[in-house]
């Protein structure tokens, strides 16, 4: 790595997945903008053009299987569906009829013809409408090769890079290769989007939200220092910097599966997952139990309802993984960012208020009773203990309604999210009926502070540091001790280390996170007792602000420095 003899300068953003990394930039080429409408020269050979178009469609085809190639999993399929779509003559035969008919320049050509094969995709609807966005990620690149701009998307670099752009979108996450993309800084997105959470399943530190007068500072090939944890970018690191950031790399942390506080008090560490895959490494990264499930990511990119058996086989993958352990499993939590095109309703004005997760049963009651029926065959083909809960029960008739509904299906034990402010209100009506809660302090906190989790500029307002959520949290907690029931939280809060010794002292008895976050949240938690997590809950909810909570915790955590937390 080539150190400029630029002094170090510091630019900052929102850290979203913990970590301190340092590398080459590599930014994303900004998107093919819409070629103007320009006619062929009359000198010009028609067939050559057409040529050109076919050459140009075969170019991004070869790029795309190489890159497929080198792909693993869920990214590899993603690549192999665009690399057919590039191949497909629909396309090309149409953009090649438009230059010979109407003379169009071909990068305008294709431009033409995707935008006809998307609105034809997209008028057929579920699978097929899903399909534009390969229709126009083809179409940039090809336009990309016809005019010899840079191609858009993940730059292919051979060396490991932190990879800098405006935003990514959750499909984009996913497919990051942990092995050469080490970090990501976007200027766009907030702290709890999907795509922050996906960075954190990949254990790839990253910053977002820094605005654009920061990434504009970072050039293809400077050597930056990303502290995901605290959100500072160093541009031009000094040697002593990077040496702490490679020692940092190199220690290995690891968690027995024993979660507790220092004086022995049981804290369970449990795994949030979304497959079979996921909840396998979850085990293997000791998770003592899954304590939130998101049914609904098996599902994502279906246009019809899963029939029954492949929700059994969806379910028992994720169940066989922890035998004889706890698997907190959510139906499905559909709507406003992760939309079912059998279940959410595209058009509606504000989706994040709108019919979603528990309430689309008021609508689609079936779905609900189809997906007890498969989760109750899956707990008879498991040995795990299965615990089933709703997203955003906001009532008690809501409460008794998904409880009975899940116990006559033979689910012994039913629960709640809380993540609708009225739920953690009430809590302690709504816990006449539910067994246990589950706390979504991502949602909670977007419901509380009236702030969209995906908007980076309002970051400040969207963290569960707020007062306002922990003292919400607290009230659930309250609610629940008189009938002697359980609350965990499972939103991104459970994966912060301080704010987790928080939530166990405001009651909190479980906290289920990325698998790759538990060592750390495990390595604080042993390093103060219950009591000290009372006293620590204290001062965050006596806080008057976000900032001053998360100070005033972190100042009594003197562990935090000495991991790089
Ligand atoms: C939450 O809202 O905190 C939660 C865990 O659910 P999701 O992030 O899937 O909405
Ligand atoms: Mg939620």
């Amino acid at each position: 790595m080539a150190l400029s003899d630029a002094s170090p300068t510091s630019l900052s953003g929102i850290g979203v997945s913990p970590g301190l990394v340092a590398g080459p930039v590599a930014r994303m080429a900004p998107g093919i903008p819409e070629p103007e409408l320009a006619l062929i020269d009359a000198s010009r050979d028609l067939d050559k053009e057409c040529e050109r178009i076919e050459a140009a469609a075969q170019t991004v085809k070869k790029g795309l299987e190489l890159s497929a190639a080198q792909a693993k999993g869920e990214g590899r399929t993603l690549l192999e569906t665009t690399a057919q779509m590039a191949a497909d003559p629909t396309l090309t035969s149409s953009a090649q009829a438009m230059v010979r008919e109407r003379r169009l320049v071909p990068e305008r050509a294709v431009w033409e013809a995707a935008g006809t094969l998307a609105s034809m995709l997209a008028s057929l609807g579920g699978y097929m409408a899903e399909r534009t966005r390969d229709v126009a990620d083809v179409r940039d690149r090809i336009v990309a090769v016809l005019t010899d701009s840079p191609m858009p998307g993940i730059p292919m670099l051979p060396e490991p890079f932190i990879l800098v752009a405006e935003d990514l979108a959750p499909a984009d996450t996913a497919l990051l290769d942990p092995e050469k993309v080490i970090a990501f800084i976007t200027s766009e997105g907030g702290p709890t989007s999907h795509t922050a959470i996906l960075a954190r399943a990949l254990g790839m530190p990253a910053i977002v939200g820094t605005g654009a007068e920061v990434v504009d500072q970072l050039h293809d090939g400077d050597i930056v220092l990303v502290d995901g944890t605290k959100g500072v970018i160093t541009l031009n690191p000094d040697e002593g910097a990077l040496r702490r950031a490679k020692e940092l790399a190199s220690r290995v942390r690891v968690f027995n599966g024993d979660g507790a506080t220092k004086d022995g008090r049981e804290v369970q560490l449990l795994a949030n997952v979304g497959d079979a895959a996921g909840a396998r490494s979850a085990a293997e990264a000791g998770a003592m139990g899954v304590g939130l499930f998101r049914t609904e990511f098996c599902f994502l990119d279906q246009p019809d309802e899963p029939t029954i058996e492949a929700q059994v086989e969806a379910y028992t993958g994720v169940l066989a993984a922890f035998p004889g352990k706890k698997v907190v499993v959510r139906t499905l939590d559909a709507g406003a960012d992760k939309p079912l095109p059998f279940l959410t309703d595209a058009t509606e004005a504000n989706p994040a208020l709108g019919v979603r997760a528990y309430r689309t049963a008021r609508r689609d009651p079936d779905v609900l009773e189809h997906q007890l029926e498969a989760l109750a065959k899956a707990e008879a083909a498991t040995d795990a203990k299965v615990w089933v809960m709703a997203p955003m029960i906001s009532t008690a008739e809501e409460a008794k309604a998904f409880t009975d509904k899940a116990r006559s299906y033979g689910l012994k034990t039913a629960g709640m999210m809380i993540e609708v402010p009225s739920a953690a209100l009430m809590a302690d009506k709504l816990f006449e009926y539910a067994d246990f809660a589950s706390v979504g302090t991502n949602d909670l906190t977007q419901y509380v502070m009236a702030a969209d989790r995906l908007l980076s500029s309002l970051a400040d307002l969207s963290t569960a540091w707020q007062p306002a959520v922990l003292r919400l949290i607290k009230q659930a907690c309250d609610g629940a001790a008189p009938h002697g029931r359980p609350v965990g939280v499972c939103g991104e809060a459970a994966a912060d280390p301080a704010l987790a010794t928080v939530l166990v002292g405001l009651g909190v008895a479980s906290l289920s996170m990325t698998a790759r976050a538990l060592p750390d949240v495990d390595a604080v938690m042993k390093s103060v007792t219950f009591e000290e997590c009372q006293e620590l809950a204290r001062l965050a909810i006596d806080s008057a602000t976000a900032e001053d909570a998360r100070a005033a915790v972190r100042a009594k955590l003197p562990i935090l420095e000495e991991l790089g937390l």
